[in-house]
């Protein structure tokens, strides 16, 4: 491991002046929340920082504060506090059971919220330093190699996954992301931060490295409405998923009033299924409606040569959680 300078800021203002200064030297930053992915990547040189700025040391952006309007989850909340929390758990299943089966407990104490989000992609050509476009390569060797765990949907040039179970759920919440840098504050909302390989096949997100993700804002639960996070493995636990579903349904009686519906493990970005959720909204969701919402999600999908698994996955994880969801008659 190369050597670096550990900063350990103590407030936001603190960290964008010590990300600041590091650009004016040239030096190179990388920004860790709980450390748990980042740290390997630096051990294995797939992440080469001049400085380390640890979030760790700020107090305050690992709250969860419920407002009128909203509720804001700080950016170093630990996924196990997420996932127990009783507002999120309550309000907002769909997020609670996501972060709940993220990797395994050890994982879930360690890693944050703003971390799952942005962890890079976990593909194997990528993770054992082959010079593909997230090695700064021009090359997915993935589409002609071994592409089980690939994307489905989206894919091109890069065909990698994206690995985040919390991610999927924030889309289907409607959740913002509140954005810190040198350059100031913006907010952008989750469906708009993941981008396609195509807009820039080295990154998953509009982050600029200099920019921190303080906080996730959720708007205030509509009533009736609940939700639910399923996820497909190829073995028991930790691990990604293979394909995952975050589905919100308003509900008025067995009426489906409005839909969210949100693939996680078969495209690069969360995948949110548009037309499935204009097939669901005002109509009585029964089992035909699930199967033929089922079967719509997987219209355009292009599979690569070793992964056509995911498309019955992905027909039935729609089909089925829809009917648990909703209550419709089997
Ligand atoms: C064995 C194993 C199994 C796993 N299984 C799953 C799984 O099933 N589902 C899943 O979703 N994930 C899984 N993961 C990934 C795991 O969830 C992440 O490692 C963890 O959530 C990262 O959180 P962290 O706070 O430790 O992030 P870090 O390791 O600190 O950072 C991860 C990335 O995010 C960036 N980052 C972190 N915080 C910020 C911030 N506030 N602003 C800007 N950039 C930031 C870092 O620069 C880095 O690029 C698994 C990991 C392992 C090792």
């Amino acid at each position: 491991m190369r050597s670096f300078t550990n900063a350990e800021p103590r407030s936001l203002e603190d960290a964008v002046a010590r990300i600041k200064l590091a650009s004016q030297n040239k030096q190179t930053v990388a920004i860790a929340g709980g450390g748990s992915d980042l740290l390997g990547m630096v051990k294995e040189h797939l992440v080469e920082p001049d400085v380390l700025v640890h979030l760790r040391s700020i107090k305050g952006l690992d709250q969860i504060v419920e407002e009128k309007e909203q509720v804001r989850i700080g950016g170093l909340v630990a996924l196990d506090t997420l996932q127990q929390h009783p507002l999120i758990k309550a309000k907002y299943a769909v997020l609670a059971e996501a972060a709940g089966v993220v990797g395994t407990p050890q994982i879930r104490n360690a890693g944050t919220l703003a971390g799952n989000v942005i962890q890079r992609p976990w593909c194997w050509y990528y993770r054992n330093a082959f010079p593909c476009y997230k090695n700064g390569g021009n090359t997915c060797f993935s589409f002609n190699g071994e592409n089980e765990f690939h994307a489905i949907f989206g894919g091109g040039p890069s065909f990698i996954v994206h690995p985040s179970d919390t991610a999927p759920a924030l889309v289907a919440l409607d959740a913002k992301f509140r954005i810190v840098g040198p350059a100031g504050e913006r907010t952008v909302a989750a469906a708009d931060f993941f981008t396609l390989p195509r807009v820039n096949p080295a990154k998953e997100n509009s982050l600029a490295n200099d920019e921190i993700l303080t906080e996730v804002i959720l708007p205030a639960a509509r009533p009736n409405t609940r939700g639910t996070y399923h996820k497909i493995l190829d073995r028991e636990s930790w691990t990604h998923a293979v394909v995952s579903l975050a589905l919100v349904l308003e509900m008025e009686g067995d009426t489906c009033k409005n839909a969210r519906v949100v693939l996680g493990g078969v495209a690069p970005i969360p995948w949110r299924l548009p037309k499935v959720e204009a097939m669901l909204a005002g109509q009585r969701v029964t089992a035909d409606l699930a199967a033929r919402a089922g079967a719509l999600a997987i219209e355009g999908a292009q599979p690569l040569a070793k992964n056509k698994y995911k498309l019955p996955l992905t027909k039935n994880v729609v089909k089925r959680t829809l009917v648990t969801l909703s209550g419709a008659a089997a």
